[in-house]
């Protein structure tokens, strides 16, 4: 992937990641992982792209788009991203989605095997039907689940590293009503944006008391 020759956006981008990756390494029991890299083990970039995406990969990588920019005025707004993405990394959601991806495939090996007396035309139909089957009743029910456990973790996660969590409301609105604006693994599984904000405005309340907490002990602004 090609880096953005943007040195200010990098400096603000890792300063808000190596918070908020502290922060998810530090978390109580059930919500953060210790065994997450250390921040001075990540490796950040901003990608040079015009589309409003970003990623976290397990092992340390965090890559921001160029186009994100233009969505995140506030630095909480970028803490909004990145805690969602370093959420999916310490739920592995990588490793399930690849496992479904095997069980999808397995799946597809079986269908090949129970039609194999049939004709041709049977064949390539039961295989399409299999396929819609995999994508709309197995992998896209998880990933939604996925997307709202990233949510709910993330606004944790940027409380905890001092960033007000009302902001992830805000911003998911914002990402909203841009047109096109899909982190890659939304795809076809985003939530359905009111769903979304719906659950973080229930959640809300929480993740401010935790942010209450972290003001006290140690304000940030
Ligand atoms: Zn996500």
């Amino acid at each position: 992937m090609p880096r953005a020759n943007d040195p200010a956006g990098l400096a603000r981008v890792k300063a808000i990641a190596l918070r908020v990756i502290t922060a998810a390494r530090a978390a109580p029991k059930g919500y953060g992982d210790p065994s997450l890299p250390p921040p001075a083990a990540w490796e950040i970039a901003i990608i040079k792209d015009d589309s409003p995406n970003a990623f976290a990969m397990p092992g340390g990588k965090i890559g921001f788009n160029s186009g994100m920019f233009r969505l995140t005025p506030t630095d909480e707004d970028i803490a909004v991203i990145i805690g969602h993405e370093v959420a999916h990394v310490v739920c592995r959601h990588g490793n399930e989605r690849v496992s479904q991806g095997i069980a999808a495939a397995v799946g597809a090996v079986a269908v090949d095997q129970s039609t194999r007396d049939q004709s041709a035309e049977k064949r390539k139909q039961a295989m399409a039907a299999y396929g819609a089957a995999a994508t709309l009743g197995v992998i896209l029910p998880f990933s939604r689940s996925h997307e709202s456990e990233a949510d709910q973790l993330g606004i944790v996660y940027m409380a905890l590293a001092g960033y007000n969590p009302a902001q992830s409301v805000t911003f998911w609105q914002r990402f909203s009503k841009e047109p096109g604006a899909r982190m890659p693994e939304f795809l076809s599984t985003h939530p359905s944006d009111q769903t979304r904000i719906q659950k973080l405005q229930q959640l809300l309340p929480m993740a401010q008391k935790i942010y209450a907490e972290q003001q006290a002990k140690a304000p940030t602004r």
